[in-house]
């Protein structure tokens, strides 16, 4: 397999981690709650939710 396959999650640009397709339990959990935007939280995730000024 070659390193550096991205989240399955949608939204999540981040990197999944080596044994698993998401970067995180979130992106795991978030598969089955039709959630729009990431929260990972991961520094850099592009699909992180804007914040309500
Ligand atoms: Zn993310
Ligand atoms: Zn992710």
């Amino acid at each position: 397999m070659v390193e550096g396959t991205n989240c399955e999650h949608p939204n999540c640009t981040c990197m999944a981690a080596e044994d698993s397709d998401y970067c995180s339990t979130y992106c795991e959990a978030a598969e089955d709650s039709l959630e729009i935007a990431c929260g990972c939280g991961h520094a850099g995730c592009e699909g992180t939710a804007t914040r309500v000024a």
